[in-house]
């Protein structure tokens, strides 16, 4: 069988990280058994979708490197197909034109209510055998309705949540059309899984309840439904649904924050799906380990303290020179010029293992791009002790005479630190200050590699 999976967002809003998970496996799926992956949007609810929302989407799925091999195909531009299935099950009977007015749909209701039953269409236009069917009024434009089977029950083994049977006595005649000919929701979903060949229905277990239906709709059509994976919801860390209300970021905020589209993969497949007690793994490894029985059962839930984490390991492994190209973007954002100064990568490098966002290292590297500190001499006698300047003096020399190798500046500092029997903070503290108006600044041999012998030379020369 040749493997076809979709993602079908409807384009209403806020895309938050859970949203994307359910593009991440079916594309997993597909790439893991050499099958397609497309995508399809799902906009018929035209006064809710926005093409900002549909921006968000494509370019999300781009950033995590989430590819295609069809679409985005809307929805919008196949309404003629719609229309025409539903004139071909009129035709063959398989649904039927109903009058029933929407006063007298909700007095129907209320009686249902009032009688305890559940409320459903009681199939008052269903044409039948030996029914005599009211008279059509005038000028009343139909709803077009489904036939759906009378008796017996939808069964499907769902891959997540395993075996679902569902009555048909639960089902009524679903509206397939509405009055001026529009297609409904879950008539679209069946037409377009069919007319795309789709093998794999892996979505939010939302559908759940839409699934018995669509599978009537799509045996009535004459299709053979899709295997059916329900994903259980992602909840926030307060345990409740995720949603822009309460505080969901959304993967725009993510890439604006300074996260690795790695790490946000990473994560989100980990989100729902586990492969023995592997947490951190390649895109690669993910597409081979991926499979449909390791999806959990129950509701995943976000939690933000591991996503920064894991974007941490991240950049403690990536290679210095991508992960300069990643930040620079957020060094510009802070005003450094990262090609006046000392060398990008080599400041990257520096202060990646500390760093758990791409932000953290553009504000980090801001020091190394900032004018040499002038300082006035009452500064320099407040925060350089008399007694220091001649182990300073002496440090000069010996960085001067020292090869351009951090363990040469390390033991250059070794060196004067024995000679005056000082500690290292008493010779550091007044280094860092001389070269960058500071007390903080990551290991200070390695500061000296990446500043440059002669630019640390000169800056320390200020103040003794
Ligand atoms: N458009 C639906 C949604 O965004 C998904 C439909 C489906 O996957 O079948 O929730």
């Amino acid at each position: 069988m040749h493997i076809r999976t979709r993602f079908a967002p409807s384009p209403t809003g806020f895309i938050h990280l859970g949203n994307l998970r359910s593009a991440l496996y079916p594309w997993a799926f597909a790439r893991h058994n050499q099958g397609d992956f497309i995508l399809r949007i799902e906009d018929t609810d035209v006064e809710r979708s926005t093409q900002e929302a549909v921006d968000v989407i494509i370019e999300g799925m781009a950033w995590l490197g989430l590819d295609l091999d069809e679409g985005p195909i809307y929805q919008m531009q196949r309404i003629d197909r719609y229309r025409a299935v539903v004139k071909q099950m009129l035709d063959a009977g398989l649904a039927y034109p109903c009058y029933m007015s929407e006063a007298e749909l909700n007095k129907l209701r209320d009686q249902q209510m009032a009688n305890k039953e559940k409320p459903r269409y009681n199939g008052q236009w269903r044409p039948e055998s030996g029914k005599t069917l009211p008279a059509i009024p005038e000028g009343v434009l139909p709803v077009i309705r489904f036939k759906n089977p009378i008796g017996g029950s939808v069964i499907w083994e769902d891959a997540v949540k395993g075996k679902i049977e569902i009555s048909n006595d639960e089902l009524d005649d679903l509206v397939i059309a509405r009055p001026d000919g529009t297609p409904t929701y879950n008539f679209c979903v069946v037409v377009d899984d069919l007319d795309m060949n789709i093998t794999h229905v892996i979505r939010g277990d939302d559908h759940v309840n839409n699934t018995p239906r669509q599978i009537n709709i799509m045996k009535a059509l004459g299709g053979t439904p899709p295997v059916y994976a329900h994903l259980p919801t992602v909840l926030n860390d307060s345990g409740e649904k995720m949603s822009k209300r309460n505080g969901a970021m959304s993967v725009r905020d993510y890439q604006k924050a300074g996260y690795l589209p790695e790490a946000i993969l990473n994560y989100l497949a980990r989100l729902g799906w586990s492969h023995g007690d592997a947490e951190i793994f390649t895109k690669e490894q993910f597409v081979n380990w991926f499979d449909l029985g390791s999806l959990g059962r129950s509701p995943a839930q976000h939690n933000p303290e591991k996503l920064l984490w894991l974007n941490h390991q991240y950049i403690q492994n990536a290679d210095p020179a991508d992960l300069a190209e990643a930040t620079k973007p957020f060094a510009h954002e802070l005003g450094i010029d990262t090609e006046n100064g000392p060398d990008f990568v080599q400041v990257v490098a520096l202060l990646k293992d500390r760093a758990n966002t791409l932000i953290e290292i553009a504000e980090g590297a801001k020091l190394f791009y900032l004018p040499a500190p002038v300082h006035s001499s009452e500064e320099i006698a407040e925060n350089i002790p008399a007694e220091i300047i001649p182990a300073l003096k002496d440090l000069i020399e010996a960085i001067q005479s020292a090869e351009h190798t951090k363990a040469a500046y390390g033991a250059a500092f070794k060196e004067v630190l024995a000679k005056h029997q000082i500690k290292m903070p008493a010779l550091a503290m007044p280094v860092r200050y001389a070269l960058f108006a500071t007390t903080q600044t990551p290991a200070i041999d390695s500061v000296l590699l990446v500043i440059g012998k002669n630019e640390a030379v000169a800056r320390l020369s200020k103040v003794v």
